[in-house]
């Protein structure tokens, strides 16, 4: 570095400045605009990324050590910053000596002669790869967050939130699009006396078992089957009409049915069964709970029509 690398009126060449700018964790450079060329950068470099600061010439070198997926990016936006005279800073993914990758930011300042021409850039790297892994950490966390806080915890499927929040967005893409739109609740009978007689802990293995049941009941990716409450679950059956909703609620009581759980307190059965309300609607209005309930009461139907049975809405039917 000559006298001739003079930074703001900063001598760079002077011993003092040298060891500052030699001393820092940041590692300063600086690029001579009309050869594209590095005129200065420091040693830091070495250890941070394994190049000899003889290894950087052109400014070639900068961008073949950039990530292929940032090197696009990051030279046309660092370009054109540069060429309108804009201050400016970019991170991206510096290839190392022996193959790796650490995340850098590089902070750019453009240096203008008394024509206001462009005449050199100067900056500082910096090494962001502690911050990168927390941040990366912690989009991790929250994606977690996110999933735990639309889970059921017992069962792992959906919850009442994940339902609340679906079922509010089909009611409205149902209206709009005038297709049918099922929503089915199922209940397990007598599900006080099989926790009474097995205990808890077997109740809630029934619970997760008929949770699993019912998910592998259907198949399309806009289905959702959720946790409603306690032995309560919930389906929201968007773009089906009565007769495929129907053909569902059939086909959970079946998967039920197979496993075969016994429950010797049952006034039904002797296995573990459920009961059924199912209902298909093209909604009119905003209504939505108004049409929950009717579902409910459908299914109240069925508990008091004898349990272990489907009850369906009679004018979606007909
Ligand atoms: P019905 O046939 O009318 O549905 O009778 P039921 O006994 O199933 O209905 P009820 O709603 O009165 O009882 C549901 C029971 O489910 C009561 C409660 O102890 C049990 N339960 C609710 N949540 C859980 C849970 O997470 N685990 C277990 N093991 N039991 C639960
Ligand atoms: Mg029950
Ligand atoms: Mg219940």
């Amino acid at each position: 570095m000559s006298s001739k690398d003079d930074v703001d009126g900063v001598d760079a060449g002077d011993p003092v400045y040298k060891t500052l700018l030699e001393s820092t964790k940041a590692i300063p450079w600086k690029i001579d605009w009309n050869s594209m060329t590095f005129a200065y950068i420091g040693p830091q470099i070495e250890t941070l990324l394994g190049w000899s600061p003889e290894s950087w010439a052109s400014v070639n070198d900068w961008v073949e050590r950039i990530h292929p997926d940032d090197r696009e990016y990051v030279v046309n936006y660092c370009v054109s910053q540069s060429k309108s005279g804009v201050d400016h800073e970019a991170d991206y993914r510096a290839l190392t000596k022996d193959g790796g990758y650490v995340w850098i930011r590089d902070v750019v300042h453009v240096v203008r002669n008394s024509d206001g021409e462009v005449e050199s850039l100067v900056g500082f790297m910096f090494d962001i790869s502690e911050r990168k892994k927390t941040e990366e950490k912690l989009l991790t966390l929250q994606k977690e967050l996110e999933e735990l806080s639309f889970n059921d915890g017992l069962t792992g499927i959906s919850n009442r939130r994940k339902f609340d929040m679906i079922m509010q967005t089909e009611w409205n893409n149902a209206r709009r699009t005038r297709q049918p739109l099922s929503v089915m609740l199922i209940d397990i009978d007598f599900f006080k006396q099989y926790n009474d007689f097995y205990g808890h802990l077997q109740g809630d293995d029934c619970i997760r078992l008929v949770a699993q049941l019912l998910n592998s009941a259907v198949a399309r990716p806009r289905d959702l089957v959720a946790r409603f409450g306690g032995e309560e679950f919930v389906m929201v059956l968007p773009e089906t009409d009565h007769a495929s909703a129907l053909r569902i609620a059939n086909k959970c009581q079946r998967l039920i049915q197979d496993q075969k759980i016994p429950h010797e307190k049952s006034s039904v059965s002797d296995l573990v069964t459920v009961s059924v309300g199912v209902s298909t609607i093209i909604p009119e209005d905003n209504k939505l709970d108004k049409f929950i309930k009717s579902v409910d009461r459908l299914l109240y139907k069925a508990k008091k029509n004898g349990r272990n049975r489907i009850e369906v809405n009679t004018e979606a039917s007909s």
